[in-house]
């Protein structure tokens, strides 16, 4: 999770969900291909479910790269990441790094 992340979940509750959305949707993908992996499956079945699972981290992640262009909280975080108030919002996130 980089650091634009971790402000914009403090900050916005839509952003932390998609994000969430975004991060378990990677998960079960990387599980079913580690399974497809070990297990040997091999056939159009096993490959048509790593596909949906893969196009359904895709679309989660497009919306969370898209959010905060809807979203007026999640622009104002990026206007402070511009501004020079550089170090109060290194420490913030370093707090919330590891939640
Ligand atoms: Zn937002």
């Amino acid at each position: 999770m980089n650091k634009q992340h971790c402000i914009n979940t403090a900050i916005c509750t839509e952003y932390q969900k998609l994000l969430e959305d975004c991060q378990s949707a990677l998960e079960i993908w990387d599980s079913h291909r580690a399974e497809v992996c070990t297990s040997r499956l091999v056939g159009k079945e096993a490959g048509d479910e790593l596909l949906r699972l893969q196009a359904k981290f895709a679309r989660a992640y497009a919306v969370l790269q898209r959010h905060p262009q809807d979203c007026p909280l999640c622009q104002m975080v990026s206007t402070m990441e511009g501004r020079d108030s550089r170090n109060s919002w290194d420490a913030f996130s370093d707090s919330t790094k590891y939640v």
